[in-house]
């Protein structure tokens, strides 16, 4: 068993890179919720300064 670095949760199996939220790993329910979710939007973020012209969408 392995812990998640996310919710603190045991979890079987390999789990995930829970990068970018954190360094550590996390279990399938953290991937799906949390660390998917952050990488879009990270990956989205790279014109982070440019949020501001988004809302008009
Ligand atoms: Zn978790």
């Amino acid at each position: 068993m392995e812990t998640c670095s996310i919710c603190g949760k045991k979890y079987k199996g390999y789990g995930n890179n829970a990068r970018p939220v954190n360094d550590g790993r996390c279990c399938d329910d953290c991937n799906f919720k949390v660390v998917i979710p952050k990488r879009v939007e990270v990956s989205m973020g790279l014109g982070a300064h440019k949020k501001s012209d988004m809302k008009g969408w």
